[in-house]
């Protein structure tokens, strides 16, 4: 007993006695249902790291390792999905288990996109503080220049800002500068920005 590749239906011989397609043909429709869900998950998986440069969280560091487990494991089960499709395997399991991953890198977008498009400026809070140190983490990701600064979050020391490249040019070790913090309408708390003192 197997389950039909198109419509999930147990079916014992080649045809399925739901939809009545035969393996092969219930694979051919199914492709480009997949092709299409799989076309959402990387999208949104480019989005992400988009929105998340502007509005930074402040621990964007954790995030990023967080969606990028979500995008390696999330990439993982749709080879398996496809190699099984093609080989007419029950996939079954696998198709919901992917389905479910699909729309999390949204999720996360939407979520760092609403945190900080729906707070407001009167909310930032400004501390003055000197640039410790400042590093350049290649080939990871856009977007991975950090001005390290001391936190005013209790509980932790450092803040690694995510800046961009002008501001990455602009400051270097030692400078006074004042930083910007926001809450975040999520309760994300996210850099705003930094200045000079
Ligand atoms: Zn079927």
């Amino acid at each position: 007993m197997t389950r039909c590749v198109n419509c999930g239906s147990e079916r014992n011989a080649d045809q399925c006695p739901s939809c009545g397609l035969d393996s092969s043909i219930a694979e051919m429709v199914f492709r480009p249902r997949f092709m299409k869900s799989t076309a959402v998950f990387l999208a949104g998986s480019l989005l992400f790291p988009y929105v998340s440069q502007i509005y930074p969280p402040l621990d964007l560091d954790w995030m990023l390792v967080f969606f990028g487990l979500i995008f390696f494991i999330g990439l993982t089960v749709a080879v398996f999905v496809d190699r099984g499709a093609r080989n007419h395997r029950d996939i079954e399991v696998l198709k919901r288990i992917y389905a479910g991953f699909i729309p999390l890198p949204w999720i996360l977008a939407a979520a760092l996109f609403l945190n900080g498009k729906l707070d407001s400026p009167k909310n930032v809070a400004y501390y003055p503080t000197t640039v410790q140190s400042r590093f350049n983490m290649r080939g990871i990701v856009r977007g991975s220049r950090r001005l390290v600064v001391r936190s005013l979050r209790p509980g932790q020391k450092w803040e690694r800002l995510a800046v961009d490249v002008d501001d990455y040019d602009r400051f270097h070790d030692g400078d006074a500068v004042v930083v910007g913090v926001a809450p975040g309408a999520l309760g994300i708390n996210w850099f705003y920005g930094i200045y000079r003192r």
